[in-house]
Parts: C-alpha cells; structure tokens; sequence
C-alpha cells in the first residue's frame, strides 16, 4: 500500500523542553488543520525540522520516539545548518527576492551551500521512510530542490510541490546566482501549486527561459515526464473562525476590550514584522488621514498587532526601530488624554483575543507590499458573522485575486489609502453586508479543507494523464 508524506520545513508542532522532559504542542495554524486530513490517516506521515537544537543523541532518540506517536519525523538541524539554510538562504536570499525587495538580497555561496545540504538532509530522512510508489507532498521554499533530489532516488514516486510566497518575474529569478538549480529542483514534480495565476505564468516564463523547457497551458514536458503547474489559492478555516466570533470566549473578550476603548471606530491591522507587509507605509497613510480629517480626532482608532519575527536578521531589526519611531510619532502628536491614535503591540495573542479584534473591528487595514496569499484579511471577513465590516486590501496581495469586494487599494499610494479609509468609515450598512457576504460565501465555499481536496484531485489527475502517455 502506498502512504502519502507531507514534507514542510517547521513540522507542526512547537516543542519545549521542561523539567528535563520534552513538551509537545501541536500547531494550530489552517495550514496544519488542513493538511491533518492527510498525514494523521493510514501509514501517512509529516516529515519536518521540530524547530529545537537538539545535539544529544538520547534526546534525539526520545523526540523520534515521541514524534513517531504524532505520526511525524523529525529532520534534525545544526545551529549551523538553522543560520544559514534558514536565517541565511531562506530568509535573506529566497524571502526578499521573491518579494521583489531586491536591496535586501543576501547573495552568499555559504548560504546556498547549506541549502543543498540541508534539502539532501531532509531527502534522505524521507527516503528512509518512503516506497518507491509513495505520494509526497513538499512545501515551501526552503525546499526548492527537494522534489528533484526524490525523484533521482524515487522515479515512479508521485510528487508535488506547493509554493505559499509569491513566485516573482523572471527578471527577478534571473539575478539569482543558483537560478536554474533552484528551477530544476522544483521540475522534480508531478504537479507544482502557487496561489495566484501570476505567481504561476512568472514561473512558467522562467522554466521556459533558464531550463528551455515550455509548456502548453500549463503542462510541461520533461525527461519525458509530464509536468501540471497551476494556481490554487488557499482558503482558511473558515468555520473555526465563524464559529469563534459568536463563542462566548470571544464575546467576553469583545465586551472587555470595548468598555477599554469606549465608543470609537476600529480599525485592525496584524502582521508578523516584515518588510514585505508594509507597515511603515501604513502608519503613514494613518497619520495623514488625522492630518487632513481633524473630525475623525477621537473617533477613531487603529489596533495594530506585530507579531515579532526574524528578529536575528538585520534588516528587521531597523525595521522594528522604523515602526517603533513612526508609532511613538503619530501617538505624541495626536493623542488626548482619553484618546490614542495606534494601540500597538508588539506581540502575538491568544486564538480567542484574536478572534475579539476581528469581531469587534469596523475595518481591516491589509496592506502589504507583497503578500503570497495573506491570511489576515480571509480571517477578518470569516469573523463578520454579523456582516458589518470593510476590508482595505493591498492588490500586492494573493488575495485581492479573490476577494474583490474588498476595497483594492495599491499600498505605495498613501492618498489611495486615505481615501480607503474615508470611504471604509462612511460605507452605509448594506453595501457592507453585501461586500462582507459576498467573500464569505467563497471564502466558505473554497475553505482550507478543500484546498487539499482539490489540490490532491489534480496530483492523481497528473499521474493518470502521465500513465496514459506512456
Ligand atoms: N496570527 C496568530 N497570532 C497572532 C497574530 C496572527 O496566530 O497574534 C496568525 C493569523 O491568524 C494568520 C497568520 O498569523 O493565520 C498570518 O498569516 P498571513 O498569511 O496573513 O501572513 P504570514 O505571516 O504567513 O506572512
């Protein structure tokens, strides 16, 4: 019988060691619960890094042991391996690059170095586990050359490939040093997924381009193996948020928070702390709104949530300094004693205070400069049970492909942005309704579960056209 192996750099869970025992905490996030409907059946497995540096052997032994009752496996890493497969080529080379923030590109062979090691690392972990006929699913670009390293070992495997950051233009690919490496290793597929169709026409044009390899509506043919390359947005759990905005955990939370803030309009933005999420050009457009529309001065409030990230990484840290500067600006000027312009945090929330700050928000500011999908603005339009709300979304986004009822704005223009914000504040109550139930029935219909359902359609739909070449 064949398995299915779900392969993603981080496995799903966080692992904390106390008391001399290791603790394991299984991750909440879509993404897990999604793909839960595959690796917890049969003989299915996730195979990943566990997140820890953990050298001792007899610790290794006991997290193998542990991991194997959660049906996972672990791919152990180095400090080493971590700073410059992970901080390094990951995040300083790939994550800029195909964010198309070209200035932070970290262009180190020591970098790429690791990289190949540390796919070859996570391809020999899953050849120990896998069949020949196995299904493997990888995710995600710090696994960009492990579909071909399986395929060498594992011909007849079934593999596919998902990419959940935006794939750039050519022109970007073409500066990378490793470029048709980085192609070639994904080509090792059966069936290669992005969330948008402009993520999937840039990497067409660039396989075309660096490997001369083309394709006929989105079939590729190599090495006599026929490739399927094709957008597949990501949906949410749609329900658990539903659901959570009407739980009286959130609803204590709402009721606690608004008797804080007292009668204002809300704005909600959250973002882990990343260059590409445009928070600086926010807080901006922000500020200007309060310059030019005195008559919004105490009437409204931004809560702005940044989720700590990379902090290690020089660039994010002048970022965090930008942010703290712009919001320590905006506050000084404008704030009253019983009024502040931003509440800002620089941390993550519990599940159900989350849910509170979607519920209770009249408007969602998702802004970023680039953003593969974005999940933020998906989780804020599933929470509005009660259908009040507006969303200001980045076209930058994956999302806006989708969610068209919200209004589009391009964030590098600070008037545009203002001027979203006005009309978001005197929408009238039925064009909200209508906008808010327009994206929650696609955001229901095509939620997290049936992103696998219908990506995993595809894998066998490609192998069986592949069968019926041979
Ligand atoms: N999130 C969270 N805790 C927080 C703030 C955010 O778990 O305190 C989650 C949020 O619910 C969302 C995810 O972080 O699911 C962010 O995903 P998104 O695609 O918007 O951005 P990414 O961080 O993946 O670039």
């Amino acid at each position: 019988m064949s398995k299915t192996i779900i392969v993603s750099n981080r496995l799903p869970i966080s692992l904390q060691h106390k008391n001399g025992k290791f603790e394991f905490k299984p991750s909440a996030g879509g993404l897990a619960t999604g793909l839960g409907s595959i690796y917890k059946e049969g003989e299915n497995i996730w195979v990943g890094w566990p997140g820890n540096d953990v050298a001792d052997e007899e610790q290794r032994n006991e997290i193998v042991d542990e991991l194997k009752k959660l049906k996972m496996a672990p791919v152990f890493l180095t400090k080493k391996d971590v700073e410059l497969y992970y901080e390094g080529f990951s995040n300083e080379t790939i994550w800029p690059a195909f964010h198309y923030f070209t200035q932070y590109i970290n262009y180190e062979d020591s970098y790429w170095e690791a990289y190949v090691r540390v796919n070859q690392k996570f391809c020999d972990t899953i050849l120990a586990k896998a069949n020949p006929e196995d299904t493997i699913w990888v995710h995600d670009y710090q696994l960009l050359l492990l579909p071909m390293m399986l395929r060498n070992h594992l011909p007849n495997a079934t593999i596919a490939f998902f990419q959940h950051i935006p794939f750039p233009s050519y022109e970007i690919i073409r500066m990378l040093p490793w470029r048709k490496e980085m192609l070639e290793g994904m080509v090792g597929s059966d069936l290669i997924g992005f969330h948008t169709y402009d993520d999937m026409r840039h990497f067409l044009s660039s396989v075309g381009r660096i490997l001369g390899l083309s394709n006929e509506s989105g079939f590729i043919q190599a090495d006599n193996r026929l490739i399927n390359v094709d957008a597949f947005p990501m949906g949410i759990d749609y329900e658990k948020f539903s659901k959570a905005a009407e739980s009286k955990k959130t609803l204590n939370h709402v009721k606690k928070f608004k008797e804080m803030l007292g009668d204002q309009k809300l704005l909600i933005t959250i973002d882990r702390l990343d260059y590409s999420k445009g928070i600086p050009q926010r807080i901006k457009a922000f500020t200007q709104l309060l310059e030019d529309h005195p008559e919004f001065h105490g009437k409204v409030s931004m809560i702005m949530v940044v989720v700590p990230s990379r902090d290690k990484v020089r660039s994010y840290q002048v970022l965090k300094e930008e942010i703290d500067t712009l919001v320590g600006g905006i506050n000084s000027k404008f704030s009253t004693l019983n009024w502040v312009p931003v509440h800002y945090f620089y941390r993550s929330f519990p599940f159900n205070e989350l849910s509170a700050f979607y519920t209770m928000s009249d408007i969602a500011l998702v802004t970023p400069l680039r953003d593969g999908m974005n999940l933020v603005c998906k989780e804020f339009v599933a929470s509005k049970t009660h259908k009040k709300g507006v969303l200001i979304l980045s076209e930058m986004a994956g999302a806006s492909k989708e969610l068209v009822d919200a209004i589009l704005v391009n964030p590098n223009n600070q008037e545009g942005v203002v001027n979203a914000i006005v009309e978001a504040l005197s929408m009238d109550e039925e064009e909200q309704e209508l906008r808010i139930s327009s994206m929650q029935s696609s955001l229901k219909k095509y939620d997290i579960f049936q992103w696998v359902k219908v990506f995993m359609d595809r894998l066998k739909h490609v192998k069986e056209r592949q069968t019926e070449l041979e």
